[in-house]
């Protein structure tokens, strides 16, 4: 008889070294290393670091610290993204020899110009799920002699998807399977209403949505636990593993950990920080039962 070797499970933790961890990266990370243990599993650390301006070795190295004093292990070597800036520039030549994608020129300055000009008559811009205000489509509706040209004079740009042409290229429903604190179950993805998203700019050779696929299915990646913020964007994770061929993990979206205040934690709040924890002796069983584990 034939045994069908079962693949190990693989849990990442993935933070950005952009500020200290706060009380939600806590949560994330032991989560993952829980759910790595309980399944037998392995449990992946990652540096996020793509956006080079505000990611620091500080705060990389405070990550490696925050995590050690949770009492958390994980494999070497760390997978960093600022090292594998060719694995998405590869898979973005495939979308741009494919005509997914489309050189666009507007800065932000302009794009704020358009939206505030757009709402001047009263209309409301689209905005994405996260509030952001869909890019306007001129670069979409450019012919390839005027985007040649412009591309031939030098100009500053960036790379978006071209969503119309990406959904149907993909031909049906997308979804991902869902285990966690929100809608759980097949959820139907709806890429759509992030509009043309960016995939590089030009201070910047990947976005988030890019790498985090292309970097899942490079370390074989089969459970994704992360915040609730971050529930819409797995659209658009399942839209570009579909044009990409890449494998689709099962995800599960935790529920987030708020302030004193009932807000979202942002890097900035020192008194929420684990680091702040550790440095007014908290241990980490206090630091687990503030955020409810
Ligand atoms: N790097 C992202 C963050 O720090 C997390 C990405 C993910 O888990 O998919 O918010």
């Amino acid at each position: 008889m034939n045994v069908i070797p079962r693949q190990k499970p693989i849990f990442r933790f993935a933070p950005s070294p952009n500020g200290p961890l706060h009380l939600g990266h806590a949560l994330s990370a032991i989560l993952n290393y829980d759910m790595a243990r309980e399944a037998g599993g392995r449990f992946l650390l990652r540096i996020e670091d793509i956006d080079q301006a505000r990611c620091t070795p500080d705060f990389e190295a405070g990550i490696f610290a925050d995590l050690a004093w949770l009492g958390l292990t994980w494999e070497e070597p760390v997978r960093r993204q600022s090292l594998n800036f060719p694995a998405y520039q590869t898979a973005l030549q495939s979308l741009i020899e494919r005509d997914l994608v489309y050189p666009a020129f507007l800065t932000r300055g302009e794009v704020k110009a358009r939206v505030a000009a757009g709402e001047a008559g009263g209309n409301p811009w689209p905005r994405d799920p996260d509030g952001t205000p869909l890019y306007p489509p001129d670069d979409r509706a450019r012919s390839n002699e005027e985007r040649k040209q412009l591309l031939g004079s030098g100009l500053k740009h960036a790379w978006r998807l071209d969503m119309d042409k990406a959904l149907s290229e993909v031909g049906g429903p997308l979804q991902w399977h869902e285990n966690g604190d929100g809608e759980t179950g097949d959820i139907l993805a709806d890429p759509s209403a992030w509009g043309d998203v960016v995939l590089s700019r030009s201070d910047a050779p990947s976005s988030y949505h890019l790498s985090v696929v292309v970097d899942d299915a490079a370390q074989g990646i089969t459970h994704v636990v992360r915040g609730l913020d971050l529930f819409h964007a797995t659209s658009i994770h399942r839209l570009l593993q579909a044009l990409l061929g890449l494998p689709q993990p099962l995800y599960h979206h935790h529920r987030l950990i708020l302030g004193e205040d009932g807000k979202k934690l942002s890097k900035s709040q020192g008194d929420t920080g684990i680091a702040e924890w550790r440095r007014q002796g908290s241990s980490p069983m206090e630091l687990r039962r503030r955020i409810g584990l």
